[in-house]
């Protein structure tokens, strides 16, 4: 069976890997300069909206898709749940869980970066949100901004700033270390959820700093969601099964 990974996310990368028996091609917006690849095929770019992703999907014979995108990319996640509703194949969202809030935490809950930018606590704000977005923060004069991101914004970023130009994943030591050497006194994050850019988050915890914490937009309406990369696996066989002995 072909199998479509809309990728852009170490767990699609591991899926890729371990989806024996599949032939698995992987999706990338193309956004990164360097992109870390999977294994097996790899198409960059985007489809043209629904009705070119429904149509790439017959085109290429796909057999069951996995959106394994990051949180936050939900234009891609709500076309893909349309495209596949429209043409009758098989989805399934792997998104891994959310972070949620310890007793010594400080966030701030935020439905988007837009409202993040309208309720910044602290004078000196660690931006670590990547590279799309920072220009919500653009018209902020009045702080300091660390910007951590893979590869530059495109759109305006504020004017009192440093970029550090870094590709996780972060330890807390580095983290610690940096949010002391620049004297960081708030977080701005997207509740993206892992273990590989967790580490910010334990260190606002340690110094007592608050985190401005960006809730994640909703799934699509109706879809099948695995939460690791181990049950994502499962739903393939199954599914796979089903193609070959329907009921
Ligand atoms: P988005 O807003 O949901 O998508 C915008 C458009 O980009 C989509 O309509 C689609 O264009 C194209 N696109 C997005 N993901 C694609 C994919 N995997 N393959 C082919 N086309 C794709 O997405 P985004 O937030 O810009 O994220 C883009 C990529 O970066 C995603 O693959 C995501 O996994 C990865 N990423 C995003 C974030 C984040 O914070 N948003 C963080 C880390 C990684 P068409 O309509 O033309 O098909």
């Amino acid at each position: 069976m072909r199998l479509l990974v809309l990728g852009g996310t170490g767990e699609a990368r591991e899926l890729a890997a371990r989806a024996d028996g599949f032939e698995v091609i992987t999706s990338l917006a193309g956004r990164v300069q360097n992109p870390v690849l999977p294994v097996g095929e790899v198409r960059v770019g985007g489809f043209g909206g629904v009705e070119g992703l429904a149509n790439w999907l017959q085109d290429n014979d796909i057999g069951a898709v996995v959106d394994a995108t990051h949180p936050f990319a939900a234009n891609i996640s709500e076309n893909a749940a349309a495209a596949c509703r429209e043409v009758g194949l098989s989805q399934l969202v792997l998104r891994r869980a959310a972070w949620t809030a310890g007793p010594l935490d400080r966030w701030i809950h935020v439905p988007s970066l837009a409202e993040a930018a309208g309720q910044l606590p602290g004078d000196r704000v660690f931006l670590a949100i990547g590279r799309q977005g920072v220009h919500h923060f653009a018209g902020d004069e009045s702080r300091w901004f660390l910007i951590r991101a893979i590869d530059p914004p495109d759109g305006e970023i504020p004017p009192q700033h440093e970029l550090l130009l870094r590709r996780g994943p972060f330890t807390l030591k580095d983290d610690l270390e940096l949010m002391r050497s620049y004297a960081i006194d708030a977080v701005v994050s997207k509740n993206s959820g892992g273990d590989l850019a967790e580490a910010k988050l334990e260190a606002a915890r340690i110094l007592g700093i608050p985190v401005v914490m960006v809730d994640r937009p909703p799934l699509p309406a109706g879809v099948h969601v695995a939460d690791s990369v181990d049950a994502a696996l499962a739903w393939l066989a199954a599914t796979r099964e089903l193609e070959q002995f329907p009921g």
